[in-house]
């Protein structure tokens, strides 16, 4: 399995996956047959965290092929993403308060015998151990996988979700706050209070394909308990107008300009904003800051070859920048940090249109967000 940084690569791999492997996916998508053979699920995360393919592109390409009936599962999957997305927009101390956390754990933890050995691969748990080493030389794991390693670091290794999510924040090429942190807190039992998931070993035996079995794990554990209530605050959407000869930046969410809602508009410059590990809280692996590296690189080129005026930058240059300025909304996470921390106010953002749209049915649990997939689907596709 090897994730191309590249748009045409992408599109390839969705259009491949619809046309041969989507009429089988809600029967099969639960199975990890193993790294070799992931034609069961898209595989398409990647992309989409960085906006390379964005989920309106996916749903029509889906809807073009067969009916939304046929396809529900795959389409309420897509749309996760954005009712994570839109969950942590309502709630930003979720993601202030875990690096917080994050931080107190650390040094309670940098010496911590069972720890050093989980990220290391060498616990007592061999199906727990491999999936360490796919995740640091794949950086990718099957979305059950996920669920399974979170389940057995939290409960059966007894570590803290805050360092679990770090890891695969850190190796994770689809890395996101929102998803990565809200599914953390899910297994842990703190997303949807008092229910947590809890791996058991007939489940990975079945679902691995029987690749593993014989293990060992605490099945019976309680969910973690935190009480902090994080109050839903009221997002503002207002936006900048008259967007032409303005300067925009674009950061790493959004990776696939000439299919955004702004495509029309004729900025002054694009800026294509990198952001590195001196500018992260959580500081990411080498591959994963290269495959960012080369999908700007590849923005870059698209958007030079269609004669758009553009260029790269890192995220400290932006101060740099001449008004007026607008912005591709970046989302709650490492870009919007460190506008933030810097103080840094003079940026009008703009939203996405499906975001705008769906963001304000996030305030409650899945199953409610459910219920307007068909609006959703009738605004946009
Ligand atoms: C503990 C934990 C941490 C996770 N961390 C991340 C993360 O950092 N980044 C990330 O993109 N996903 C994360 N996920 C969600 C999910 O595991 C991946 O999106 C999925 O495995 C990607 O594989 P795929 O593209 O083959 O998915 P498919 O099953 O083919 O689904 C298609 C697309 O739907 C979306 N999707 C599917 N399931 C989810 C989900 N549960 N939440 C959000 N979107 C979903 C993704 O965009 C995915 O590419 C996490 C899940 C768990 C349980």
């Amino acid at each position: 399995m090897k994730f191309k940084p590249s748009r045409s690569f992408a599109v390839k791999k969705i259009e491949n996956f619809i046309e041969n492997n989507l009429s089988q996916y809600s029967k099969l998508r639960n199975f990890d047959f193993g790294p070799e053979k992931r034609s069961n699920i898209s595989c398409i995360s990647p992309y989409v965290t960085h906006g390379i393919l964005t989920e309106v592109e996916i749903i029509k390409k889906v809807l073009k092929k067969s009916l939304f009936v046929k396809n529900e599962k795959f389409i309420q999957e897509i749309l996760w993403r954005i009712y994570w997305k839109g969950w942590l927009e309502l709630r930003p101390t979720v993601w202030s308060d875990y690096l917080i956390n994050l931080k107190k754990k650390k040094l309670e933890f940098k010496d911590n015998q069972n720890y050093l050995k989980a990220i290391e691969g060498k616990t007592n748990i061999e199906c727990f151990n491999q999936w360490v080493l796919e995740l640091k030389e794949l950086n990718y794991l099957h979305n059950h996988t996920r669920m399974w390693f979170a389940s057995i670091w939290t409960f059966t290794l007894n570590l803290p979700w805050e360092l679990g999510a770090e890891l695969f924040m850190k190796h994770l090429l689809d890395g996101d706050s929102a998803s990565n942190t809200l599914g953390w807190r899910w297994v842990a039992g703190i997303q949807t209070k008092g229910k947590h998931y809890l791996a058991s070993e007939w489940n990975i035996k079945k679902f691995s394909n029987n690749r593993f079995d014989k293990i060992k794990l605490n099945e019976k554990a309680i969910p973690v308990i935190n009480d902090k209530i994080h109050s839903i605050v009221k997002k503002d959407f207002s936006e900048a107008r008259n967007l032409n000869g303005k300067n925009l930046l674009v950061f790493d969410n959004n990776l696939s300009f000439e299919i955004t809602d702004l495509k029309n508009n004729k900025f002054k410059n694009i800026f294509i904003v990198s952001n590195e590990n001196d500018t992260r809280s959580i500081k990411i692996s080498d591959k994963n800051i290269n495959f960012k590296k080369f999908l700007i690189e590849d923005q870059e080129k698209r958007l030079k070859e269609k004669s758009i005026k553009c260029e790269k930058i890192n995220i400290k240059e932006i101060k740099n920048i001449g008004e007026p300025l607008v912005a591709l909304y970046p989302s709650v996470g490492e870009n919007l940090d460190f506008l933030n921390t810097k103080n840094i106010k003079n940026i009008d953002f703009i939203y996405r249109k499906i975001d705008k749209f769906s963001w304000k049915f996030c305030n409650k649990g899945f199953f409610n967000f459910k219920n307007y997939i068909p609006k959703i689907i009738q605004e946009f596709i």
